[in-house]
Parts: structure tokens; sequence; C-alpha cells
């Protein structure tokens, strides 16, 4: 007899799911990827700022420039700064999240966005829209070859297509 792997395991923001994890108690139900994609793969979900105990409701945060490189601060109190929490928990989830093929972040989020996230300016101005979200950027660094993507490339059905072949190709090469 055969042994059947199941469904390529896919990490995923769980706010997609339709998970009430977001800062204001809201979820970013995604009904294409609840819908098209659920069946294809086995969604391994993870919140990030749920994770590293800011709670629900919480302050929000934002990428802003410093001296010392972007940081991760609260919108309303800059003394909150959870770049090396979310960093760390990055690097945690690389490694328990080990066997993943790929993972679908949440566009445009601080924590999650992989690419185009708005970021600030110390004094408060709006700078250009090219952050990565902290703890994104380190899965990706730890990950390289991890099919990533998030929910607005996933409406382009060319996008949508070769995430899905890079995650099977992935999960072939796990079970060959
Ligand atoms: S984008 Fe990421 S950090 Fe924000 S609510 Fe969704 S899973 Fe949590």
């Amino acid at each position: 007899m055969t042994d059947n792997p199941g469904p390529p395991p896919v990490g995923i923001s769980s706010c997609l799911l339709g998970e009430q994890v977001r800062y204001d108690g809201g979820h970013r139900y995604d009904l294409l990827i609840n819908t098209q994609l659920a069946d294809l793969f086995e969604f391994q979900p993870c919140c990030p700022e749920v994770a590293i105990g800011l709670g629900v409701p919480r302050e929000p945060i934002q990428l802003v420039h410093t001296g010392q490189g972007i940081r991760i601060r609260g919108v309303n109190n800059p003394n909150i700064d959870v770049t090396r929490k979310l960093e760390d928990y990055g690097n945690r989830i690389a490694r328990e999240f080990a066997d993943i093929c790929g993972y679908i972040f949440k566009a445009r989020s601080p924590s999650c966005g992989i690419e185009g996230v708005t970021t600030w300016t110390e004094q408060g101005k709006q700078a250009k829209p090219d952050g990565t979200g902290a703890f994104a950027a380190v899965l990706i660094k730890v990950h390289p070859d991890l099919p990533v993507t998030d929910e607005i490339r996933l409406q382009d059905p060319g996008l949508r297509e070769q995430f899905i072949a890079d995650v099977f190709a992935c999960y072939n090469s796990q079970h060959s």
C-alpha cells in the first residue's frame, strides 16, 4: 500500500482564513483562497502579531525609517517597538514550519507583507511604499527558495497557477 502524504502544507496569514486576529478585531477572509485553494493545500495558519502577545484589539503598528534602519513601531505610540520580537518569531516559525512548501501572506501588512508595504518617516510623513513586513522578511531570508505569494498576486490567474505549480514542485521534491 502506498502512503498518502496528504496535500502540501502551506503557511498562511491567519486573517486570510477569516480568523479575527487583526488589530481592530476584524479579519480579511479571502474567498478565492478559501474556495479554490483550500482543497489543494493543508493550511498552517499563523498570526505573528498575536503570537508575540500584542493581543486583539491592539495598537496598530507601522514601518518607520530610523537611523537604525526600518523599525516596526506603534502608530499612536512610537515607544512601542516590536521589530526584534517579530524577527525572533519569524526565525522560530522558519524552524517550526520547516516542511511547508509555500506561504500565502497578507499583502501590505507591516508584519506579513512581502513587498510594497507603506513606510513612514519618524516625523510621521508617508514615505515610499517599498517595505517588507518584519515577519515575512525573516521567513524569506531563511527560506529563499520557498514559494511565497499574497492575496493580491493570487487574483492574477497566471501568478496563481505559477504559485500552485511551485508549491507542488517543492512538495514532489520532498517526496521523491
Ligand atoms: S496580516 Fe499578519 S499580523 Fe496582521 S492580522 Fe493578518 S496574520 Fe496577523
